[in-house]
């Protein structure tokens, strides 16, 4: 039974109370890990804050070449950390070594910018006056994280940190806090200073609160739940700590009349049953113009009946389990409340009678209306409810109808309505002929509930540094 520590200041501690790690597919305890106080979260972050000025001081492509040498060592270590993955969170193996291999080419992206990002120079109105326009680090960052995309979270908080001469905090989720772990090894191998990563596992109320709460923290990067997301403001509001928030999502997939449906059909599946349905950026949702209501609903019931599902790692399976059975009570009560609200069951709607892990059946659910519980909250697992519609207004004005405003898309030929989509849905993703998947280089950035600042790209990075404005008056006459 594997056993970790805390990586705190460049040194694994171990700590009186552990957490126990449960695989979803087998409701194995796997391993044990620290279960962090306050005191190691004040040990992390005085760390992290010391180590932060001589860090800030190396020029940035001496940072992004520590980045780049984690990338590598991900890249040695892409087996052992993709089973670590599929292990615990309970993603399908080919999915974890995507998001072992995105990993590693996302921190070597992130590396690039080290001489790419820039202040200014700015006009002044007086004579002899440069104003300079600084791009500074903001300091200590704390990095939040969620349990579905356990790794890949790891660095799109760490390497716009560190590229931007920021240090880091890193608290992973209770339920997969193993590949964090495996992660910090290999950031010890590489010799990175001493205290410029930490990490500290221990309970969200606890150890992720003080983290958010605390003084030292200067931007708290979170990816979780909007209640989560709701209570980090208020511990970080103290301290009027900045905070960047990528919280839940109910992304709408509209279906027009003209769609290749075909092309809609497979990519929003596709979308629905990756990571066994637990994605913050899928469909979740869909509206389907009433005239090919028939055609795409038996298609989509065909492909869902298709999917396979079991223990991802050691089964040809398109699915794994849900995370925990709180997941899948949740699933159920949804899908039972949309067949007392009046929706159909089309397809699965049930928890399969195994006794093994935290499955929950490929499901589809027809005749909902925009007013059921589950087209607003979000469901976070292989299920999809079903809506018609008759004109385009009728369907964006539904999109629009959500607390959350993350991600949306559409399938259509016509330009004019592609383009009407773009200004009309209000989300701050939308993917026209395509499923939902962000490119690194983009913004993935949510509107209303789905969250404050985004992540990836330039304006990602930005999200770590702070302008510092300097007027530096000199004399044209002085000789000497
Ligand atoms: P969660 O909010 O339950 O937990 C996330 C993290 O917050 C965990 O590490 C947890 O320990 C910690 N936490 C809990 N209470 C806390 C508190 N009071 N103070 C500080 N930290 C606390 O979320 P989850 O169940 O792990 O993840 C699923 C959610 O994440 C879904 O809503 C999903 O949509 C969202 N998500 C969003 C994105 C995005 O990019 N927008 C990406 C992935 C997941």
């Amino acid at each position: 039974m594997k056993k970790y520590k805390l990586y705190i200041n460049g040194e694994f501690i171990s700590t009186n109370e552990n957490i126990e790690v449960i695989n979803p597919s087998s409701k194995q305890t796997i391993s044990y890990v620290p279960k962090g106080s306050e005191t190691d979260v004040n040990n992390a972050v005085e760390a992290a804050n010391k180590a932060q000025s001589s860090w800030e001081k190396l020029p940035a492509i001496q940072r992004a070449e520590y980045i780049k040498k984690i990338a590598q060592k991900i890249r040695e270590n892409a087996n052992m950390l993709a089973k670590t993955i599929s292990q615990e969170q309970g993603k399908v193996l080919s999915l974890a070594t995507i998001e072992v291999n995105f990993t590693a080419d996302y921190m070597d992206y992130m590396a690039e910018w080290a001489r790419r990002y820039e202040g200014e120079i700015i006009q002044s109105d007086r004579p002899n006056e440069n104003i300079f326009l600084f791009k500074l680090p903001i300091g200590v960052a704390a990095g939040i994280l969620p349990w579905n995309f356990p790794f890949f979270l790891i660095a799109r908080k760490l390497a716009p940190a560190f590229v931007t001469g920021n240090t880091i905090v890193i608290k992973p989720s209770s339920d997969t806090p193993n590949n964090a772990f495996e992660f910090a090894k290999l950031v010890d191998e590489v010799g990175l200073p001493k205290g410029v990563f930490n990490l500290i596992s221990g309970s969200g109320s606890e150890v992720g609160d003080k983290l958010a709460g605390h003084e030292k923290v200067g931007i708290v990067s979170f990816t979780g739940s909007v209640p989560t997301g709701v209570k980090i403001m208020e511990s970080a509001a103290k301290n009027v700590t900045k905070v960047s928030l990528e919280l839940g999502g109910k992304a709408p997939a509209i279906v027009m009349a003209d769609a290749d449906i075909d092309l809609a059909v497979e990519a929003i599946k596709n979308s629905r049953v990756i990571n066994n349905g637990q994605v913050c950026n899928c469909a979740e949702r869909v509206y389907v113009h009433k005239s090919i209501e028939k055609e795409f609903t038996s298609k989509m019931i065909k492909a869902m009946k298709s999917t396979t599902y079991g223990n991802p790692l050691e089964e040809e399976v398109d699915m794994g389990p849900l995370i925990n059975q709180e997941a899948v009570n949740h699933v159920q009560s949804l899908v039972n409340k949309a067949k007392e609200q009046g929706a159909t069951i089309a397809l699965g709607g049930k928890i399969p009678k195994r006794e093994d892990g935290f499955y929950y059946e490929p499901t589809v659910i027809t005749d909902v209306t925009q007013d059921m519980n589950i087209i607003h909250e979000e469901i976070f697992g292989p299920v999809l409810p079903i809506v018609t519609f008759e004109t385009f207004d009728e369907a964006i004005n539904m999109a629009n109808d959500s607390e959350f405003g993350l991600t949306s898309s559409i399938y259509t030929q016509n330009i004019d309505l592609a383009m009407r989509a773009c200004k009309e849905i209000k989300f701050g993703e939308t993917y026209i002929n395509r499923e939902n998947f962000e490119a690194m280089q983009g913004f993935h950035a949510g509107w209303r509930k789905s969250g404050i600042g985004g992540a990836d790209g330039k304006h990602g990075l930005e999200e770590f540094l702070q302008t510092k404005v300097v007027y530096l008056q000199y004399n044209m006459n002085k000789q000497q």
